[in-house]
């Protein structure tokens, strides 16, 4: 395994990176984000990754799904664009105009959910893959590596071992960092490995560890905020390792201040994310 250096980004760090809206700000120029999340089992992955991406600031957000979950999706968030895909032929509805892609929770392993992520990658944005496109893109490191566009991978623990042939969940959280930058050099990409302590990895570059995590986001669904969360700020131009430092930073935070550092629900966190950027200065 390699070694790799570590570093921890403060709130000054996040606060200096964050893009924040100002004078000559529109929709557009603030980032359109593409989702191609959640399916007609998994709506509330969809409605979730939403909401990060809608506190996280994004200018447009188009969400592309079937018709169940795109109802769902516009019932819990009326500013999305949504593409109603369509189950012949669901590619031919992606929308086109956007800056990044995230791509994955809840979405399925299925064969149209392989297409999808691979028509996808092929596209020269950069894109966010989560969740069951973490589990799909397998062991193909070809696909991450020969992109132009930056690709941004969050896995878990478990996730992360369904990359790498050779190694366990188990193997992978005793050695989250250098799993962690493992992986990215296999990939040629920068990895967010989720868990008690967030790594982000990028080869070349000393590794962050998010000093900001508590065990309060260890709920179902708070992956799937992180996913919207960070994509936001890919659709925003930040690099990929910019914007996974400042989501999962924003992530932790939000965290502590919804409830007051009580129990919270994925949905808690999201309408704790404004406070959270709110209380960087
Ligand atoms: P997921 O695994 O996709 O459901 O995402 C869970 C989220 O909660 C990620 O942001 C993890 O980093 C975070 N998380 C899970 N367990 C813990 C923990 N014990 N301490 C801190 N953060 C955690
Ligand atoms: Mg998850």
């Amino acid at each position: 395994l390699p070694t790799a250096r570590l570093e921890s980004p403060q709130a000054g760090d996040v606060d200096v990176s964050l893009p924040r809206p100002g004078p000559e700000s529109t929709k557009y120029r603030r980032g359109v984000l593409g989702m191609a999340v959640g399916s007609d089992r998994y709506r509330g992955a969809a409605v979730l990754a939403a909401g990060g991406a809608l506190r996280g600031g994004v200018g447009m957000l188009r969400y592309a799904g079937h018709d169940a979950v795109a109802t769902e999706v516009l019932r819990h968030w009326p500013e999305v664009v949504v593409s109603v895909l369509d189950p012949e032929d669901p590619l031919a509805g992606l929308p086109e105009r956007v800056d990044a892609w995230v791509v994955g929770p809840g979405r399925g392993v299925d064969g149209d959910a392989e297409t999808e992520l691979e028509a996808i990658l092929g596209s020269p944005l950069p894109v966010l893959l989560d969740a069951d496109a973490v589990t799909l893109l397998g062991t193909r490191p070809r696909l991450v590596r020969d992109r132009e566009a930056p690709t941004l991978l969050t896995p878990h623990a478990a996730e992360m071992a369904r990359l790498l042939p050779d190694t366990s969940p188990r193997e992978i959280e005793a050695r989250r960092l250098e799993y962690a930058t493992r992986t990215a050099e296999e990939y040629g990409c920068v990895v967010l490995l989720k868990g008690s302590t967030t790594v982000i990895a990028e080869p070349g570059r000393p590794a962050l560890a998010d000093p900001n995590g508590t065990s309060l986001l260890a709920t179902a669904g708070t992956g799937d905020v992180l996913s919207g969360l960070v994509g936001s700020l890919l659709s925003g131009g930040l690099a990929p390792r910019e914007a996974a430092m400042c989501g999962a930073y924003l992530h932790g935070l939000a965290a502590r201040l919804a409830h007051d550092g009580g129990p919270i629900s994925a949905s808690d966190l999201i309408g704790a994310l404004p406070s959270a950027i709110r209380a960087l200065r």
